[in-house]
């Protein structure tokens, strides 16, 4: 459903993707780890065209990402992001901030759009602050209210890039609990993550990134037993 081949990309002079090539299957949970600077992101980025790769291929969904004359529209009604900095519209209610995609972008109902609001609020545990403004929610639960926002969309792709980094403890397991869920229900998804335990408990693949490069991939136990010095002394790092 995501297959990224040989994709290559620079900014300026400085090259960020060498050439990075894996795939996400249809209900699979995929974790990109790797240090920073290692071209995350930036993957992450491409795969929703918020940047254009130089070469290569990006298929996701049967989209072809990197072709000029894609529509961005049907892409992203397919492929879901949230980041680690929530974005949501703070003079907006989080019933607000969840209608708003549904019914301007698929010109839903908003009858309808409210039902669904409903709906992926009760997923994420916030059935409660549909009416609260962004402001009086804590970190965890704005986190949550952007994945709920996004998930109003029905995406078919998540991607998660970091979300939980500027939480403290207590609030990464309020929205590690909700990606959880969300894995347990079949949705396919890439997170970027330096959970390295939620990681090896959920993903199904672990991709880790060296340089821009994808250094080593396989199932969870390459955490346990990583096979090159470079996830080795990564994971003894984040541990
Ligand atoms: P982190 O764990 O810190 O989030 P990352 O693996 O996500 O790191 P990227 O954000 O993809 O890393 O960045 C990889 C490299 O690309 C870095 O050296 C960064 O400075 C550079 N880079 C990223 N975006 C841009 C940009 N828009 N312009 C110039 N350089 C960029
Ligand atoms: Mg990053």
């Amino acid at each position: 459903i995501v297959v990224l081949d040989n994709v290559k990309k620079s900014f300026g002079a400085v090259t960020v993707l060498h050439g990075v090539s894996f795939s996400v299957e249809k209900g699979q949970v995929m974790a990109l780890i790797g240090a920073s600077g290692s071209g995350k992101s930036t993957a992450l980025r491409c795969i929703d065209r918020l940047e254009q790769i130089d070469s290569g291929r990006i298929e996701v969904c049967g989209h072809q990402v990197a072709d000029p004359a894609l529509e961005l529209r049907k892409l992203r009604l397919d492929v879901g992001i949230v980041f680690q900095s929530y974005n949501l519209f703070p003079h907006l209610t989080v019933e607000q901030n969840i209608t708003l995609g549904p019914v301007s972008v698929k010109r839903m109902p908003k009858s309808e759009a409210r039902q669904v609001a409903s709906d992926v609020l009760a997923k994420v545990g916030l059935a409660d602050k549909a009416s609260a403004y962004p402001e009086q929610l804590s970190g965890g639960q704005q986190q949550r209210a952007a994945i709920a926002r996004s998930l109003a969309m029905q995406p078919k792709v998540m991607l998660f890039d970091e979300v939980t980094s500027a939480l403290d403890p207590k609030l990464t397991g309020e929205v590690l609990r909700v990606i959880e869920q969300l894995a347990n229900s079949g949705m396919t998804m890439i997170m970027v993550t330096h959970e390295m335990n939620f990681a090896r408990r959920i993903a199904d693949k672990i991709v880790f990134m060296h340089e821009g490069k994808v250094h080593e991939q396989g199932g969870p136990e390459i955490l346990s037993a990583p096979a090159t010095p470079e996830l080795r002394d990564f994971v003894s790092n984040e541990l």
